[in-house]
């Protein structure tokens, strides 16, 4: 037993990297987080559709 073993990845389900963890690489800590953001920013109460605001595209 050499050292702990640290979670699975939880993007990619590979073994963690200790800099890393509990992701594999900065990749998938990455891609998750902003999966973590993506969610939060489509948070329910504010439909998608276009309110034809002074906005427009982005
Ligand atoms: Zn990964």
């Amino acid at each position: 037993m050499s050292k702990p073993l640290p979670a699975k990845c939880p993007v990619c389900r590979k073994p963690a990297d200790a800099d890393h963890a509990p992701f594999c690489s900065s990749l998938c800590r990455d891609r998750d987080l902003i999966s973590w953001l993506d969610e939060r920013y489509v948070l329910p109460g504010r439909p998608a559709s276009e309110e034809g605001d002074s906005q427009g595209q982005h």
